[in-house]
């Protein structure tokens, strides 16, 4: 059982993310361990984390839907953990994939005001409404998050509505994102050079943190400082230019991932490169059969994704998400093409690619739980 939940900790691993492009909801994650009514378990468990990113993902009717984490800096310490839950906090913390803090304050709430993101919280924050006015004005930036029949639910908190809803990048939080920056710390996870990692293990493994990728500053006194060190930080240019993809999958979400001008991405059944997505796990024998290991190569340049096929069997592009077969333009193999703002590259039937907001649900949605490794033993632990 214990090798069970390390599987499922492994599993919510891939999940959190401080990646601006690819976070879907802030959380502080010292008040989530502690909803102590979704389970009725121990006073505290990490794998109160994993229900609320399901919940999130049954709310947006996506996969693998990575929450921004807060961590103050006591959880790492917490002896309501077990040594095994502080143990992967603190990997956590090291590879920068939550934001360790000493005082976290609201930089929950300043987190999803520069990224605009929802918040998961069942904390009251009447006082910061005139710093943070979409905390009333737009129905659904907080919900709590509550017991429900199949795990947790979300309930309306501020300002009304139960879905979790995006708001839109403050100008803030578009100015700090438009640049990247250096902590002077040495070996900062968060706005350091080497450390961090993406949403999902595969890519965390990949080493230094594409500065795509780097997390928010926190703002003090208007001046760009590091969350974690409270330093003023270096202007180190722009930040590289990034795009969002996203594999739907039986008319599913599974995944999104970001591509850079530095890093092309490949796409396929079992891709062997660092970074690459492997679509393995959500195909069919027959699908499996079609799709090659490598399938499709995207690559980021001047602002444009380019796509080009690198498989035996070649793809399909699916101009403006165009579902007619007749508007289906062959791909062939070693062919490249520009992928506009709403077209799709097809692998196969069903197995497609495109920028996320152009790839709605479909009827069947069907989640893929990030607890499917928990027996349900794992979720009734002894008190
Ligand atoms: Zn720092």
């Amino acid at each position: 059982m214990r090798f069970e939940i390390s599987k499922v900790l492994d599993a919510i691993e891939g999940r959190v993310s401080t990646d601006p492009s690819l976070a879907r909801a802030v959380v502080d994650l010292a008040e989530v361990i502690r909803y102590q009514d979704l389970d009725g378990g121990r006073p505290a468990s990490l794998l109160r984390l994993g229900m609320v990113i399901d919940a999130l993902a049954r709310e947006l009717e996506e996969d693998s839907v990575p929450v921004y984490a807060v961590v103050h800096r006591a959880l790492l310490s917490d002896a309501d953990l077990t040594s095994n839950e502080r143990m992967v906090v603190r990997r956590w913390a090291d590879d920068g994939l939550v934001e360790v803090l000493d005082n976290p304050g609201d930089r929950a709430l300043e987190v999803a005001d520069l990224l605009g993101l929802p918040v998961l919280s069942r904390v009251r924050a009447d006082g910061l409404r005139g710093r943070y006015p979409w905390l009333v004005e737009q129905p659904g930036r907080v919900v709590a998050p509550v017991p429900g029949a199949g795990g947790p639910v979300f309930l309306a908190h501020v300002g009304g509505g139960h879905t979790p809803v995006a708001g839109a990048r403050s100008p803030a939080g578009v100015r700090l994102l438009s640049r990247q920056w250096r902590c002077p710390e040495p070996g900062c996870a968060l706005l350091g050079g080497g450390g961090g990692g993406g949403a999902f293990a595969d890519l965390a493994r990949v080493g230094e943190r594409s500065p795509a990728g780097q997390p928010p500053p926190t703002l003090r006194g208007g001046a760009p400082t590091c969350p974690r060190h409270g330093t003023r930080l270096g202007d180190a240019g722009p930040r590289p230019r990034s795009a969002v993809l996203a594999v739907r999958v039986g008319g599913v979400i599974r995944r999104r991932f970001v591509l850079t001008e530095e890093q092309p991405v490949l796409v396929g059944r079992a891709p062997d490169q660092s970074g690459a997505v492997v679509l393995g796990q959500w195909l069919n024998d027959e699908a499996r059969r079609w799709i090659s290991r490598s399938h499709v190569r995207f690559e980021l340049r001047v602002g444009e994704v380019i796509v080009t096929d690198v498989s035996t069997n070649g793809s399909g592009i699916r101009p403006g998400g165009s579902m007619t077969e007749a508007d289906r333009v062959p791909l062939s193999p070693q062919q490249s093409r520009v992928l506009a703002e709403a077209d799709m590259v097809e692998l196969y039937p069903g197995v497609q690619i495109g920028r996320p907001d152009e790839l709605p649900t479909g009827a069947s949605y069907t989640p893929t739980s990030v607890m499917a490794e928990a027996p349900t033993m794992a979720m009734r632990l002894p008190r």
